[in-house]
């Protein structure tokens, strides 16, 4: 297909070539078709960016809208991307290989997070404090943090984007956004909408390329008063690092490596089947995969036979196979760090149940394909345990003590998601209790609402999304002190003839 359309990036309201000139490919990791083509910014591309969002945001114009104004142009966009799912669904498809149908449901829940936060940017943030002292009028009031500069993954990239862009929004921010350079077609897509719905210009600035170059500015520059990063570890460290040089707030959403802990009085088939979601639901490229499977011990045959039975006869194929049930991986590269992990695995003594190679066919030649696999036997000091994979595999670990099962639950650095199977009420909410993950489903697993914070506990990150805490972050607290009678203090009395000298 030949393409005309290069897409260009978006600066003060405009779309604006790259200053390298350069340009980059997308390719469907499916099955390798062109997909779209962008402008490769370069660092300088991006510092025009922040000027641009620091213009709009000191110019003070966007913050001078009332919550209801900002609430009603969220709507507004909710609206557009209501009628343009269709299309938006496709390019995010196109881009992360997710199926369609993945990839409406990921529309459906892009357009509540920008309702929520439509309605929560109305509600006012103001309190009176009751000082206990007369003539005083003590107010607490809440402002826009600034410009933010928000980079996003490319696993889900353009819910990544909403849970920044529209809390971030609502608070009265301006930003810079970059996507991943694998998948930025649906957050570029979002900056005509947001323009369409009447987000001013420079309000929303959107810089492509690499994190290294585009990326660059977005956590030194001064010009950034925070940083909202969504990605790996080690990236969410970099830029930590970056931003205390400026004392910039940073939000960070990073790994996970998520206990899902069955007891043997759960209902099996239920858990048994969920576990199968729990992992390779996108083909296990989810922050919160339930990655890390802890059986106990009497059941542990039943529940990692059964598993791999199941995990055996997952289908793959492209966006619109309608008989497959999951799809590719991203990349050439990172199918390769998949099957070094799963390597690296068997060699420290994990037993292959499922999968452990790319499946065969023509079907499969052009894309990123790996099956669905299964590691048995595994214990929490092997690193297959420890580190992400990020990719479709469980380990498999098994505990005899509800103790156990917390201990084991909680020997991570990570800390961000995880759920617990029995038909014990008192003992599910005591094992969710004590595990230290920011998310812990009870005989469930995926779910979560626009309404309720996401984020993580130790390595997994600082902060929260979604929720009242999700938009807390865009916000800085100010106490406005008023004395109503002013008087002398006569702290220091003026004594005549005597001076210091
Ligand atoms: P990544 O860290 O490689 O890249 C994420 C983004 O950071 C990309 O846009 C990339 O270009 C950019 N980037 C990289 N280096 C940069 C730099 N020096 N300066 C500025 N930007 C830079 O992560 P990834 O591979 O895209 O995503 C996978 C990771 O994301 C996994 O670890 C996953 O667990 C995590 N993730 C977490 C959540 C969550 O909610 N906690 C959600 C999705 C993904």
């Amino acid at each position: 297909m030949a393409y005309e359309k290069i897409t260009e990036l978006f600066i003060g309201g405009e779309r604006v070539g790259s200053s390298s000139g350069e340009i980059r490919n997308v390719l469907h990791p499916a099955d390798g078709h062109l997909v779209a083509i962008f402008h490769e910014g370069s660092a300088s591309d991006t510092v025009a960016a922040i000027d641009a969002a620091r213009s709009a945001f000191d110019s003070g114009h966007w913050r001078s809208f009332s919550g209801e104004q900002r609430g009603k142009i969220l709507e507004q966009v909710a609206d557009i991307l209501e009628r343009d799912k269709a299309r938006f669904a496709e390019a995010e498809s196109a881009d992360t290989a997710k199926r369609i149908i993945e990839a409406n449901y990921d529309m459906d829940d892009i357009i509540s997070v920008f309702r929520y936060f439509a309605t929560r940017a109305t509600l006012s943030h103001e309190r009176e404090v009751t000082t206990g002292r007369e003539n005083i009028r003590s107010t607490m009031v809440s402002e826009p943090v600034g410009v933010i500069a928000m980079i996003t993954p490319w696993n889900y990239p353009l819910l990544q984007a909403s849970w920044k862009i529209a809390p971030a929004l609502a608070a009265g921010c301006t930003f810079v956004i970059k996507p991943s350079e694998l998948t930025p077609s649906t957050t570029s897509m979002l900056m005509d909408v947001l323009s369409e719905a009447g987000v001013p210009a420079g309000v929303a600035n959107l810089v492509l390329g690499s994190g290294a170059v585009a990326g660059g500015p977005l956590s030194t520059h001064p010009g950034v008063d925070m940083v909202s990063f969504t990605g790996s570890l080690a990236t969410g460290k970099r830029l930590m690092v970056n931003a205390a040089e400026t004392i910039k707030r940073v939000a960070l959403e990073l790994g996970g490596k998520n206990p899902n802990i069955i007891f043997a009085d759960a209902d099996l088939d239920a858990a048994i089947d969920n576990a199968l979601t729990a992992v390779f639901l996108h083909s296990g490229q989810v922050c919160s995969a339930g990655a890390r499977l802890l059986v106990e011990r009497k059941i542990h045959n039943q529940v990692v036979t059964e598993i791999a039975r199941r995990a055996d006869q997952i289908r793959l194929g492209g966006s619109h196979d309608l008989d497959a049930e999951t799809g590719a991986l991203i990349s050439a590269a990172h199918r390769d760090k998949v099957e070094r992990y799963v390597a690296d695995a068997i060699s420290e003594g994990a037993v292959l149940r499922a999968g452990g190679k790319r499946p065969e066919g023509e079907k499969y030649a052009n894309g990123f394909f790996y099956r669905p696999t299964v590691l048995d036997e595994c214990t929490s000091e092997m690193s297959c345990v420890q580190d992400e994979s990020f990719g479709p595999v469980v380990t498999v670990e098994v505990f005899d003590t509800e103790e156990e099962a917390i201990k084991l639950g909680n020997d991570t650095i990570f800390g961000l998601a995880g759920a617990v199977w029995t038909n014990d009420a008192d003992k599910a909410q005591r094992v969710a209790r004590q595990l230290r993950h920011g998310t812990i489903w009870i005989n469930d697993y995926h779910p979560y609402v626009a309404q309720a914070e996401w984020g993580g506990f130790k390595q997994s990150g600082i902060g929260r999304e979604l929720g009242e805490a999700g938009f807390a972050e865009y916000l800085e607290h100010k106490h406005i002190w008023q004395n109503q009678k002013p008087a002398r203090s006569d702290w220091f009395k003026a004594t005549e003839g005597h001076e210091n000298v």
